[in-house]
């Protein structure tokens, strides 16, 4: 009974760390991830995450009447369904990442299902007119294995983040984001899909943190 014990409390522990390495915001095995930036600026990014959707359009007005460049991070195969969009947020100034093509957790893929999922979202990217550097932001966070021996075999940069608000309601979604950011901060919101929330938070968020100081930079400003 004691040595089972001791081995499910082994196996508990291995499965707890497993996770943690798995969806960790500033550690990965291979290549060189960012969750923020030390800064003595008051410079912040705000990171959109996933689509292009029909959204797209609206996401693009907010941020244009508040004059805030965001990056977001795209998925090839919305970006295939929705070329038109892609090249609106480029020629809007924006800063595009790769997101995969397909969305899917990149956790023990194989390294072919790796390269297609990067390369085919870059080659998207790049159709819709984006000639600056594309980092890589993995669906849900999480990444093993292959994925982190790729993006180091290749030079690429992952962007993680380390503001992220929990709440479905866009003035408490504007609090969590306003709490949390500190210079040098990335803040993840999903403007593409649900309720709308996140993108309803943005005036909010944008208003408060500048009447604090802060600007909104791209990714690539942030990291200088
Ligand atoms: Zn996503």
């Amino acid at each position: 009974m004691r040595w089972s014990a001791g081995v499910l409390v082994c196996v508990l522990l291995l499965g707890f760390g497993f996770s943690e390495l798995i969806n960790a915001r500033s550690f990965q095995l291979g290549g060189e991830l960012v969750d923020r930036v030390d800064s003595t600026e008051k410079v912040v990014a705000l990171t959109l995450d996933d689509g292009p959707s029909e959204r797209a359009p609206e996401v693009l007005r907010t941020l244009a009447d508040l004059g805030v460049p965001a990056t977001f991070y795209l998925n090839g195969s919305a970006l295939d369904t929705h070329p038109d969009l892609g090249r609106a947020i480029v020629a809007a100034g924006h800063e595009v990442g790769n997101h995969t093509y397909s969305h899917r957790r990149m956790v023990f893929v194989t390294p072919g299902t790796v390269r297609d999922e990067v390369e085919r979202t870059d080659t998207a990217i790049r159709a819709a007119g984006y000639t600056g550097e594309i980092t890589f932001r993995p669906p849900h966070g999480k990444k093993f294995l292959a994925l982190p021996r790729y993006l180091a075999e290749h030079g690429r940069t992952t962007v993680m983040w380390d503001v992220e608000p929990r709440s479905a309601v866009a003035a408490e979604i504007a609090d969590e984001a306003v709490r949390a950011v500190r210079p040098g901060s990335i803040v993840l919101l999903h403007v593409m899909y649900g309720s709308g929330a996140a993108l309803a938070a943005i005036p909010r968020i944008v208003g408060e943190l500048r009447g604090r100081g802060y600007r909104f930079v791209r990714v690539s400003e942030l990291r200088g």
